[in-house]
């Protein structure tokens, strides 16, 4: 019995009988017409990513959405002060990957996969996956639309559905199903479809995903479609495949291109600054106190942000309690307690016989060194 859950909806409007679904709205259901298929691919999600409508799993979706597929990456008018060359290397990075990477997977039964490529091969070759590729972009598929799956998925997924119900009695046909149906073990397993990330066994009755890039002999399981860089599901099935892997869009450009750890935008030109572990453009590896660009210049990090020497030295550099001066970032040093004192003779030497004390045993009391008790009683008395 379908839930109404006391929607007034739900009694304006009837819910088929034969699929059992609650009335929860869903901010993405994947592209499939076999509303059936699409409810229990929701299902095989870990419930904190199901994206339905007012939970977590919906903040999850859009959060990923963002992260996975920034769209500084897709185009040219989302990048800050690309110059004309930058441009056009960014129109080719994105022209290569809509052409050899970018797809939507598909989700279908594994037998029923099985028998339409049985059926199908040779004749499909070159059609689904460019749903993306209309210039659209994969962030703008942000939008709401439970269940209305429009794209590549749809297309193809009708287009083997149609396939297979004319040609169902025939014998081509029924020997698949046969070979499919044997596959079952009595654990409701299906030995012969293993998910290519876990390498388990799909369960019988259960949907898979489906990669065209891949190839259509490989299978995810729905919680088990995730990027190899980060882990994290392909919000809505929007994948990169590239050298046998599987990656979202995020980690797909970061394998192709540096990133800015400034702006979060790939650098497409030549120059660029690699510092504290990350690649920067080099006008946006700066100080953060003035601003300036530190590509080639001392910078001293403080509280994990770059300042120039400059800055540093007025504003964080600690004073010699000696002469008073600041420690420039590279100079050696000796710091005891709170004080510090360049590390050289006449800084760091006892305030009573002026010796050196750099390597020595020494006293400290109110920022003046002592060699030893004498020295002490002849400054401080
Ligand atoms: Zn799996
Ligand atoms: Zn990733
Ligand atoms: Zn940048
Ligand atoms: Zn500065
Ligand atoms: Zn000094
Ligand atoms: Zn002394």
């Amino acid at each position: 019995m379908p839930m109404s859950s006391g929607s007034s909806a739900a009694e304006v409007q009837p819910v088929p009988r034969d699929v059992p679904m609650k009335s929860v709205t869903l901010e993405w259901a994947p592209p499939v017409a076999n509303r059936h298929v699409a409810s229990r691919y929701i299902e095989l999600l870990p419930p904190e990513r199901r994206p339905i409508a007012g939970t977590a799993g919906a903040a999850y979706r859009r959060q990923q959405m963002a992260r996975q597929l920034p769209e500084h990456d897709q185009d040219p008018d989302k990048c800050h002060e690309l110059s004309p060359a930058e441009v056009r290397q960014m129109q080719q990075f994105v022209r290569k990957y809509k052409d050899e990477a970018l797809g939507v997977g598909d989700v279908r039964l594994p037998q029923e996969m099985a028998q339409a490529q049985a059926l199908g091969r040779g004749e499909q070759n070159g059609g689904p996956g460019s749903g993306l590729g209309n210039g659209s972009g994969a962030g703008s598929r942000a939008g709401p639309g439970a269940g209305t799956g429009t794209g590549a998925g749809a297309g193809s997924g009708s287009g083997l559905g149609g396939g297979l119900a004319e040609h169902g009695g025939g014998s081509l046909g029924t020997a698949a199903a046969a070979g499919a149906m044997g596959a079952g073990s009595p654990g409701g397993a299906l030995q012969n479809f293993t998910c290519h990330q876990c390498k388990l066994p799909m369960r019988v009755g259960d949907p898979a995903v489906y990669a065209e890039r891949a190839g259509y002999d490989k299978m995810w399981h729905p919680a088990c479609f995730v990027c190899v860089t980060c882990e994290e599901l392909l919000v809505d099935m929007i994948y990169f495949w590239k050298k046998e892997r599987m990656y979202c869009g995020r980690h797909y450009g970061d394998s192709e291109k540096p990133r800015c750890g400034g702006c979060d935008e790939l650098i497409f030109c030549n120059e660029y600054t690699q510092a504290e572990g990350q690649d920067w453009h080099l006008k946006h590896f700066c100080c953060f106190d003035c601003d300036c660009v530190l590509a080639g210049e001392t910078y001293v990090m403080e509280a994990e942000r770059p300042v120039c020497k400059p800055c540093y030295m007025n504003n964080y550099a600690m004073k010699c309690a000696s002469c008073q001066s600041a420690i420039e970032p590279e100079a050696q040093r000796v710091s005891y307690g709170a004080s510090c004192w360049h590390a050289q003779p006449q800084c760091f030497q006892c305030s009573g016989c002026s010796q050196c004390l750099m390597g020595k045993r020494f006293m400290a009391v109110n920022n003046h060194l002592f060699c030893s008790v004498d020295c002490k009683k002849k400054v401080l008395t």
